[in-house]
């Protein structure tokens, strides 16, 4: 795999032409694909190390891409949406999508999430953390042992297991069903509200402000994020 390298797949020239610039300013090495079916015989071709995706393609919807590149890839997925619509913000991730941008979004933004993305890439935070630090919170996963401030603080096993999902994946935003499937299983997908109950016991106990909070975070309408 190449690691600098984007596969940008977006049928708008002008947009793709944009996209080039900025990425090659920045040292990427950039490859364009104008339609779905071109794009994953690039991505199968070259194994880029990030794909930015627009959704509406003229030959299949972009979720039919990330449905096909989770077969056998694992690659970073940003996808880029005009139809600011949550339903499909949220349809990209729930198929393995890491992240997304509305259109028009603004190259400095794009860069930013381009390289969050990588950086989680090069660290594959998800192999096993021994010990995470978060504002005054300690979690010691080995002796699955929480502190804040010092201070012994006890989750019931739901809300613990909650957490290192989330933890296991900072800065990404996992969808309210991937998060039911991960922590109370396949039967659950509609228990949206388990959820919303489950980050507020996990926000009372470990933020600092728990109406405020820094790091357990809600991405409205689509899921949460944590927030180192
Ligand atoms: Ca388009």
């Amino acid at each position: 795999m190449n690691n600098n390298s984007v596969l940008i797949v977006e049928d708008e020239p002008r947009i793709r032409q944009f996209l080039r610039t900025a990425l090659e300013t920045e040292g990427f090495k950039v490859l364009e694909a104008p339609t779905v079916t071109g794009g994953l015989g690039l991505a199968g071709e070259y194994r880029p190390g990030l794909v930015v995706l627009d959704l509406g393609l003229p030959d299949a919807d972009g979720i039919e891409f990330i449905r096909i590149l989770r077969s056998w890839s694992d690659v970073p997925v940003l996808v880029l949406s005009a139809r600011n619509m949550e339903s499909d913000k949220v349809a990209a991730l729930d198929v393995g999508a890491d992240d997304y941008l509305a259109k028009p979004f603004g190259v400095t933004e794009l860069l930013a999430r381009l390289r969050a993305l990588r950086r989680r890439r090069e660290k594959r935070p998800t192999d096993d953390f021994a010990v995470i630090r978060f504002g005054e919170v300690v979690v010691d996963r080995a002796n699955r042992a929480i502190t804040r401030s010092g201070e012994v603080v006890h989750l019931t096993p739901r809300e613990y297991h909650l957490l290192t999902v989330l933890l296991a994946q900072p800065g990404k935003i996992l969808t309210q069903r991937q998060l039911l499937r991960e922590v109370w299983g396949t039967g659950h997908a509609e228990d949206g509200h388990y959820i919303r109950i489950y980050i507020g016991r996990l926000r009372q106990k470990l933020e600092t402000d728990p109406t405020h909070p820094r790091h357990l975070l809600t991405e409205t309408g689509v899921g949460y994020r944590f927030n180192p």
